[in-house]
């Protein structure tokens, strides 16, 4: 797999792209003063509450909120990751996207660009197949499913037969190499080669852009495999790839929920039948990067498993994997199948409006979790009870803080009966994932004073990088008393590392931490010093002084509260404190 994106590289991509024209060639935009407006996209309004930034290079919503830089912005209108959102970015900028650990990115580029051809070759010829093969039409009518529906899929037939690939397209030996390093012909000893597809409905496999990555092919009679996928390569990463992704972002601006099944025909026979919002895991388990992904298209993903054994196996497996990703502002929800049915058989079976009367009825993420840690325990007594606080208390410690997992811990204390502080000491949270960013250090002694002035101080200096040079963040707001200090000596030290780091790319280094919200809503604050651009270094450095003797005071008027020894440094400082 590739490398890390370098931090600079994305800074500098950031920089170099103009958020007005990123937005406006998608959302046609309109200048208001300062600033640029257009009716949200993300939400339905008749009159403009959409704002775009050219001076911080940001957008933000004053009716939903949403927020965020040209990233962001990809991410969230074309449902892409954010490895996509750079490359989509950079491809506008004509840049190539370096990997670290990666000296070869663009061998690595050309390298890949002939097996994309001889995919999307293969897929040409395994749907010119089908129109040709009357046995594979019949038995894609015989489950219900259109031409149409066909087409939109791209499904194919790979005819009975060792070299059909080969024969069309594997005349020269580039190709022949593309096709073995794609898995579609399959090498024998003394050369000899011959096609992985024969006599298989071909499903092809596309990534984020739409791009074919692989096939599945399932057999049309009996037999086995019943399915058979490319194997992993250059292109192709199994974990990673969900079946119907594209295509639903295709068909939907706006994705409510993603349905997550098992099979390829259930995606299709699903979307054959008006449910257009399914995507199929290319294994056993849903992954934590799959999941991810989907969460990053829709804030509800309802995973769909056969009522069966194994199916609650998987499922118990993607709730696990769940756990660890979720937020606040994301649900997932189980949905179990009658023994012996499949989305494709059931959704034939009853249609389209018992079939979605069964996803909102579906089983809650909390429910399952404790259904099942129920029916493992015995409740009744109190070793039932340890055993159980000791399983959820494995699952809760995976998940980020968010108000989900303090409800989580809250039912879990009501379900055994001991207080929620003493569960949550038994429960170690789990670090946020920073990208470049200085572990803080968090104020440890007595109450956390929020205060104004930090916001409005954090606010400055995220608006304006440079004012990090013009006034230096003292360093003991590291581990300082009040509460945001410690994060602005964090803002100090990640422009120190970049001092020509713009806004917009300053945001970006917080993206997936704890930060994030904050930053992004600070970014954006109006006020009186904010928009006194004439003056601003003044009224930055005059604030940090300000928040530093403050915070001072704070610290030494605990202390003494405290009955706390003063140092003979702190008292000489506490008699000259002019309100103790
Ligand atoms: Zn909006």
């Amino acid at each position: 797999m590739a490398g890390r994106i370098p931090q600079n590289f994305i800074d500098d991509l950031i920089t170099r792209c103009d958020i007005v024209e990123v937005i406006n060639a998608r959302v046609p935009l309109k200048r208001k003063g300062k600033e640029f407006t257009a009716c949200c996209p993300f939400h339905n309004e008749k009159t403009p509450s959409f704002t775009v930034s050219e001076n911080k290079q940001f957008y933000y919503c004053f009716g939903c909120h949403a927020k965020g830089n040209a990233i962001g912005f990809l991410m969230d209108y074309e449902h892409l990751s954010y490895i996509d959102a750079i490359e989509s970015l950079a491809a506008d900028q004509h840049l190539d996207v370096p990997h670290e650990n990666d000296g070869f990115v663009n061998k690595d580029r050309e390298d890949k660009q002939p097996l994309y051809n001889i995919l999307t070759q293969a897929s040409e010829l395994f749907q010119s197949a089908l129109k040709d093969s009357e046995r594979a039409i019949n038995y894609l009518k015989q489950r219900g499913l259109s031409g149409e529906i066909a087409k939109q899929f791209k499904i194919g037939y790979a005819p009975d037969g060792w070299d059909f690939l080969i024969k069309r397209i594997g005349s020269t030996k580039e190709n022949l190499d593309a096709l073995s390093k794609t898995g579609l012909i399959v090498n024998k000893e003394n050369n000899k080669t011959y096609d992985r597809f024969r006599d298989r409905i071909i499903f092809p496999i596309t990534d984020q852009r739409g791009r074919i990555i692989g096939f599945g092919g399932r057999i049309l009679d009996q037999g086995e495999p019943k399915y058979l996928n490319s194997p992993e390569n250059a292109v192709f990463h199994k974990g990673y790839e969900l079946y119907g992704l594209y295509e639903t972002k295709m068909a939907l601006r706006k994705i409510d929920r993603i349905l997550v099944v098992e099979g390829y025909m259930d995606v299709v026979a699903l979307a054959q039948n008006g449910i257009n919002y399914a995507v199929a895991s290319l294994g056993t388990a849903t992954t934590t990067d799959q999941i991810q992904k989907t969460f990053r298209t829709t804030h509800e993903i309802i995973f769909c498993y056969d009522g069966d054994n194994a199916g609650k196996k998987a499922a118990w497996r993607a709730l696990e994997n769940t756990l660890s990703v979720i937020r606040d502002g994301m649900v997932a929800k189980f949905l179990f199948l009658p023994e012996k049915e499949d989305p494709d058989t059931m959704v034939r079976k009853e249609g389209k409006e018992a079939f979605e009367q069964r996803i909102i009825n579906a089983t809650t993420l909390s429910e399952f979790l404790f259904g099942n840690l129920k029916t493992e325990s015995d409740i009744s007594t109190n070793e039932g009870k340890a055993q159980l606080a000791n399983k959820a208390n494995k699952l809760i410690q995976k998940m980020h803080n968010s108000i989900f997992k303090d409800l989580l811990i809250e039912e879990l204390s009501s379900l055994v009966g001991l207080s929620q502080q003493h569960l949550e000491s038994k429960i170690d949270s789990k670090p946020e994932t920073k990208r470049n960013v200085v572990q803080e250090s968090k104020p440890i002694r007595g109450q956390q004073v929020s205060n104004n002035k930090t916001r409005i101080a954090i606010a400055l200096l995220i608006q304006n990088p440079t004012l990090a040079s013009e006034q230096k963040v003292p360093e003991g707001f590291k581990a300082a008393f009040t509460k945001g200090l410690p994060l602005l000596h964090t803002l100090q030290l990640t422009i120190e590392s970049n001092p020509e780091i713009s806004s917009a790319a300053l945001l970006e280094r917080f993206r997936d931490t704890e930060h994030e919200k904050a930053f992004n809503k600070l970014a954006m604050l109006q006020t009186p010093e904010t928009e006194n651009t004439e003056n601003i270094t003044a009224v930055y450095i005059d604030l940090i002084k300000r928040l530093h003797i403050e915070d001072r005071d704070e610290y030494l008027n605990y202390k003494i509260n405290n009955n706390e020894p003063l140092t003979a440094e702190e008292q000489q400082e506490y008699l000259k404190t002019p309100n103790k």
